[in-house]
Order: structure tokens, then sequence, then C-alpha cells
């Protein structure tokens, strides 16, 4: 089954909730990871059931980096808030440069994202 990892930053959580709410039907036919926080407002506030990892500023995105290089992942959507530093900045750059270094799609915009869910259903479709 298509597996797809979850994440928000704090000021992007609305735009996350929005995307999975105009994207539920499709997302519950996925296996969904997400990082502590964005997981469980995604599970008390819609319909989808997510594997929650530890927040990001605990190493959620590390645990999610380390799902990629296990080969268990086909998608990442990544809301980053681009205008506020982020403490775990370096575990951030390491999840990017880890889905780089295994060509895993990894959108963190909302259009971006868009494209990816969409992609990934297709693939799903054709059984790939
Ligand atoms: P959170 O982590 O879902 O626990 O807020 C996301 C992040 O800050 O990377």
């Amino acid at each position: 089954m298509t597996r797809v990892a979850l994440i928000a930053h704090d000021d992007e959580k609305p735009e996350m909730l929005d995307l999975v709410e105009c994207h539920e039907s499709l997302l519950s036919g996925f296996d969904i990871v997400g990082t502590g926080t964005t997981g469980g407002r995604i599970n008390e506030e819609t319909g989808l059931s997510v594997e929650r990892k530890e927040s990001g500023s605990l190493g959620g995105d590390v645990q999610i980096a380390a799902e990629v290089v296990e080969g268990r992942l086909d998608g990442i959507v990544f809301l980053c808030d681009p205008l506020t530093a982020q403490p775990h900045e370096p575990d951030i750059g390491a999840l990017l440069r880890i889905c780089d270094v295994h060509d895993t799609p990894l959108a963190t915009t909302r259009t971006g994202a868009e494209y990816l869910l969409d992609g990934l259903a297709a693939d799903a479709d054709a059984g790939e």
C-alpha cells in the first residue's frame, strides 16, 4: 500500500488540515505516518488515521528520514514555514537531503502537495 508522511510546521498546520480534508478519500487508501502534533491533529480533526512519530523538534523528522532510507515511504508532504527559524533545522535539512539521496518525492508547498498526492494516487491505480 502507498505510504506517505505528513509534516507541518505550526503556522502551516491549518493548511495541512485543509489539504487533508480536501483529499480525505484519496488519503483513506494510503498508509499515513506523521510527526507528533501534525499526526495528532489529523487524527482528532479528520476521519483519517495517522501513525504518529515524535514531534519534529524531538526527532520526528529524523524518524521519517529513517523510513525513507529503509525504502518504506512513497512520498512526503512537508509544509514548512519559510518565515520562522526552527530549533531542529539540522534535522529538517537531513530529511530533505535523504529524500534527494533516495529520489523520494517531497512537496513543501500546498500546490506541490496536490501534485504529489495526485501522482501517488495515479501510480496506485496503475498498480505501481
Ligand atoms: P509536529 O512536528 O507535527 O510535532 O509539530 C513538525 C515539525 O516541527 O517538524
